[in-house]
């Protein structure tokens, strides 16, 4: 199967199996919108959990906070985004599609990149155990040529992005003859900039000054809320403010499903230290965040850094975590140092004073800040994508069957217990139902009676239960019941009264934050 079928299969899947619908569907969809179903919900919550522990009990200087969606707009000039939340756009005639000018180039970027990377493997397979991939990468004239062009193409691309020379950003698209993917042809208008904020009206007068934005990130209502934070919390600096929350922008190309959507959700977190310790933190965040990423357990190959050569307008460095989709490595997260850009501008546009008494050194100033922003919905696929599997089992009698399983990490599962009675009698309901009675104030259990316990199972594998338990005439006999585990089908019998012990400590959120 290929990267591409996987990931048809699986947004196929997550319509199946309640995990995202695409908004308003009966009217044909809202492009780039999408709801979470009941399994979804679960799922996403779960995340969100595994984040918000994370940040606020494991360090002792971090709390959390709730602020509005909506924010006094000159909120939006202090940071910049009026005049510079803007991305490059660039319409095809032909095809009347519209693009972002920079991924165009990026994308022509990962195809040369991708060809080098087949030169290298065909090399690897000629040369065997003798091969050095980085001498050869110096020194094979057609890697070299390739890996100057990519260089110089990215070169041209940060400078004219910093400059915002929009005529030379189409130059470049020109110059490496970028056709379009649906028309083929090079047929280009200018590239213009385009804001992505989405704006409204604030209450009944169509005033140009009643104009608000949804926020396009979720780090200014912390940034506003600064000082009350640090007064009503009586925090000592370094101290960090954590939020989850909706944000909204524009996209101009909105693909690739719960990708990149045009009303997401942020998990972010501002630490806010002394002006001269940025670095140090922002080293300790990237290295924080990766253990979180990897404590999931999803693979520590699928993930790696990437450091921002163009900067945004507020950063001094900043880093990607990228995660290896079935299109490709994507930033899944951006840890950025935002130096003290925000609070200063804040400052100077509300002259209200932001400044922080350090009673250490007996000095006031303006905190710098690093970041970490995580996209929830960015999570739940990259969770999605490296659970879905398919497999092919042999059963008893020599038949082989198929099964689709989701192997969700336990503790993120939307659904931790399945229980089924055998059969539809001799007391059996009644007996799973009391099991599931005590059970379910713990966890998220659901209980099942219809089907074959095959067929049971494989419904639960497709929505990644991890443990199901049957009760059977035993049951009622010996107060034993038989788990079955998602990944291994192995199945297991144990008392029922040490099934509460057994999932605390399978399931619980606490066993992934023991891991980072
Ligand atoms: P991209 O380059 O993909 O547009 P970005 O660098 O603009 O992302 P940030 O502003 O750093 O993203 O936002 C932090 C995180 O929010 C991203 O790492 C991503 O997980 C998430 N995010 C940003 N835009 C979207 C979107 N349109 N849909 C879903 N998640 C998003």
């Amino acid at each position: 199967m290929t990267q591409e079928e996987l990931f048809k299969k699986l947004i196929a899947h997550c319509k199946e199996y309640g995990f995202v619908f695409q908004s308003s569907e009966i009217y044909d969809g809202l492009s780039a919108v999408y709801d979470y179903g009941q399994n979804g919900v679960e799922l996403k919550n779960n995340i969100r959990r595994y984040w918000w522990e994370a940040m606020t009990r494991l360090n002792e200087n971090i709390v959390g906070i709730d602020a509005a969606i909506f924010m006094h707009p000159q909120t939006w000039v202090a940071s910049g985004h009026v005049g510079a939340f803007n991305d490059p756009l660039i319409d095809n005639k032909d095809s009347k599609k519209r693009y972002r000018a920079d991924v165009l180039i990026e994308d022509w970027i990962a195809k040369i990149d991708d060809k080098i990377n087949k030169e290298v493997e065909k090399a690897a397979k000629r040369f065997g155990d003798t091969f050095d991939e980085a001498m050869y990468r110096q020194t094979n004239p057609r890697v070299m040529e390739y890996q100057s062009k990519i260089d110089e193409v990215n070169k041209r691309m940060v400078a004219a992005l910093e400059a915002s020379d929009l005529a030379e950003v189409k130059k470049i698209i020109e110059d490496c003859e970028i056709v379009c993917p649906i028309s083929g042809s090079k047929n280009w208008t200018d590239v213009r900039q385009f804001n992505l904020m989405f704006d409204t009206k604030l209450g009944s007068v169509t005033d140009e000054a009643n104009t608000i934005y949804l926020r396009p990130e979720t780090a200014q209502g912390i940034f506003v809320n600064y000082l009350n934070v640090q007064k009503t919390g009586r925090m000592k600096i370094p101290f960090g403010i954590a939020q989850v929350g909706k944000a909204f922008r524009n996209e101009i190309v909105a693909r690739q499903f719960i990708f990149r959507m045009r009303e997401f959700e942020q998990m972010e977190m501002q630490f806010f230290v002394r002006p001269g310790e940025e670095m140090k933190w922002y080293e300790f965040w990237k290295e924080t965040r990766m253990r979180w990423h990897k404590a999931m357990g999803l693979g520590d190959n699928k993930y790696r850094f990437h450091k921002h050569e163009k900067l945004a307008h507020y950063a001094n460095a900043a880093s990607d975590i990228e995660f290896q989709f079935p299109f490709g490595f994507k930033e899944v997260e951006g840890i950025h140092s935002r130096t003290d850009f925000d609070l200063s501008n804040h400052q100077k546009y509300s002259g209200k004073k932001l400044q922080y008494f350090d009673p250490e050194t007996n000095e006031s100033y303006v905190p710098f800040v690093v970041e970490t922003s995580i996209g929830l919905d960015r999570t739940f696929l990259l969770v999605l994508s490296s659970a879905y599997n398919e497999e092919k089992i042999t059963k008893e009698d020599g038949t082989v069957d198929e099964r689709v399983v989701l192997k969700i990490p336990a503790a993120l599962a939307p659904v931790k217990l399945a229980i089924f009675p055998l059969v539809k009698k001799d007391g059996l309901p009644e007996k799973a139902r009391k099991i599931m009675d005590e059970l379910k104030f713990d966890f998220a259990c659901q209980y099942e009676e219809k089907d074959t316990i095959g067929k049971r199972y494989r419904r639960h594998d497709a929505i990644g239960t991890p443990f199901c338990i049957t009760i059977d005439h035993q049951t009622l006999e010996d107060e034993t019941v038989t788990i079955r585990y998602r990944d291994t089908m192995e199945q297991e019998r144990v008392p029922a009264s040490k099934l509460r012990g057994i999932m605390i400590e399978k399931v619980s959120i606490s066993n992934l934050l023991k891991k980072i």
